[in-house]
């Protein structure tokens, strides 16, 4: 496949969305070029949870079980190098620059290449994001339940995490670091669910053998067990950019449900397309993307049956 100047479908990214494509689009005899730079957001965490079958499992593990079954489908090239640029042909058929200065014409481009999860600027906290600070309660809610939990954030969406941190631990702190920025309504909820408010200052955050401290501007800390948080997602690749494509008010690439963009033969699927930011519903989507795509080529094959 290396060397070749075409191939059907071009991936970017090798993460669960990509793989689940590739195995897909491999098993109807597709030719496929994977590309994957190896840095996804969720290497900095010990354990992928909720994903069924590989609950618990260490994340570069499930990416290599995903890689190592899709050995056997040899139109499958997976290649670890960076897609740099990308733009349509006149014939509806996408030029993909690599990295290494190769360029690859594909028939359909597939992005799956992530998202970066955007850090509130709060001292300390990078370095406890993955360990003691996480975004998910659906992901890492049970490894900290019955223990003190904290929320750092305003508005909607913290309330929301701290309404769903509820039937894992019945000590959840909202900390709001100044307003709250919440709707009476959505106060109102919080306290009758138990949620403490706070709207000190925080100052920084701080690892405290195996629990995490809120230190606050003049008064005590507050100890905590984990902290959640919502990071601003944002697109790690400037692909969908730069050929037009339609983002959400979320920051992702707006799809319909078989995960097609507003540009013509370009899908996007996993973080990058998804409403939820999960190793399931990326490896759902992937799969989804890649039967819509397949179904598109079968069709433009029997119109053409000489391509
Ligand atoms: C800290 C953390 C912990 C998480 N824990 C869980 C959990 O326990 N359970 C769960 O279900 N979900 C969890 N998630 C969410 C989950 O990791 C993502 O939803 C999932 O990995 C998305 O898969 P993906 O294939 O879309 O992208 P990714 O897994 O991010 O993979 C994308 C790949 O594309 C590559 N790439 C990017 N740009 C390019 C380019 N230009 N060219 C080539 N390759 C490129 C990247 O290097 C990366 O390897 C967590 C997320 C984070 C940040």
């Amino acid at each position: 496949m290396i060397g070749r100047e075409s191939t059907d479908v071009v991936v970017v990214g090798g993460g669960p969305a990509g793989l689940s494509a590739a195995l897909v689009l491999g098993r109807m005899r597709r030719w496929v070029l994977v590309l994957d730079t190896g840095a996804p957001a969720n290497a900095v965490s010990k354990r992928v949870h909720g994903f069924l079958s590989r609950d618990g499992t260490p994340p570069a593990e499930v990416r290599a079980a995903g890689r190592e079954q899709l050995l056997p489908y040899g139109s499958v090239d997976c290649r670890s190098v960076s897609a740099r640029s990308a733009r349509r042909l006149a014939d509806g058929r996408f030029e993909v620059g690599l990295e290494d200065g190769t360029e690859v014409v594909a028939r359909r481009l597939l992005l799956a290449h992530g998202m970066r999860y955007g850090l509130p600027d709060l001292g300390g906290l990078a370095e406890l994001w993955g360990r003691r600070v996480f975004h998910c309660p659906y992901c890492h809610g049970w490894e900290v339940r019955d223990q003190p939990l904290g929320v750092y954030g305003r508005g909607s969406r913290a309330a929301h995490q701290a309404l769903m941190l509820g039937s894992l631990s019945n000590d959840v702190v909202l900390l709001s670091d100044g307003d709250f920025d919440l709707t009476n309504e959505e106060r109102e909820r919080l306290e009758r669910a138990g949620v403490d408010l706070y709207d000190h200052r925080v100052e920084r955050v701080e690892e405290d053998g195996e629990e995490l401290s809120v230190v606050f501007a003049g008064r005590p800390p507050l100890v905590r067990h984990a902290l959640f948080i919502q990071p601003v997602l944002s697109l790690v690749s400037e692909l969908a950019g730069s050929l037009g494509a339609a983002l959400t008010d979320k920051g992702t690439i707006e799809t319909d449900e078989a995960g097609k963009t507003t540009v013509p033969g370009m899908y996007a699927a996993g973080d990058a397309g998804a409403t939820v930011q999960s190793v399931a519903v990326a490896t759902g989507t992937g799969a989804r993307a890649a039967y819509a795509i397949n179904a598109e080529l079968a069709l433009e094959d029997a119109a053409s049956p000489s391509r």
